[in-house]
């Protein structure tokens, strides 16, 4: 089977609020993670065919860069085990909706479904100030919102909270 036939053939598993959940639980611990050295608790995982193959967390302040999001980290990592850039079979769990550059990523890297849970006012490009993967760009993921939704944003609240001070 050539690669164009094996595209064809593939079908994402049907999506299970089961699996969703246990995997946002899974990019919620890299949030903590994140949070515990000071950045700001946004994680990321990339899932496939029922496995985690990309890991990803914020870490602007450590790396001194505004590229380190934990979606670029997590696809890149997924890139590097599955040996390719096309995550045509993954799914991207995220804590928090993805801002403009972290969906353009997951567009070039031909991910098939995006799941996060906070939606973001500020930034989110999936849907609250704008819905990038709605644009005619050549590939369009599917997305599912506010996955553990009110439990990703108290992360977030619960760390600028402890930033202000007493
Ligand atoms: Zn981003």
């Amino acid at each position: 089977m050539s690669g164009n036939e094996a595209w064809k053939a593939f079908t994402l598993p049907e999506p299970s609020p089961a699996a969703d959940e246990r995997f946002m639980r899974e990019a919620m611990a890299l949030a903590r993670e994140a949070a515990a050295e000071g950045e700001v608790p946004v994680g990321a995982v990339v899932v496939r065919a029922g496995e985690i193959v990309g890991r990803g967390r914020n870490r602007r302040e450590r790396d001194k860069t505004a590229l380190a999001h934990a979606e670029l980290e997590a696809i890149e990592d997924a890139c590097r085990t599955l040996g390719g850039w096309r995550l045509w079979q993954c799914v991207l769990y995220v804590t928090l909706e993805p801002c403009p550059m972290c969906a353009g990523a997951a567009i070039n890297a031909r991910i098939p479904r995006v799941v996060y849970g906070a939606s973001d006012p500020k930034a989110g490009s999936c849907g609250s100030l704008v819905n990038l993967f709605s644009l005619p760009y050549n590939h369009h993921p599917a997305v599912t919102s506010g996955v553990l939704g009110e439990e990703c944003a108290a992360l977030l609240r619960e760390f600028f909270r402890s930033l202000r001070p007493r």
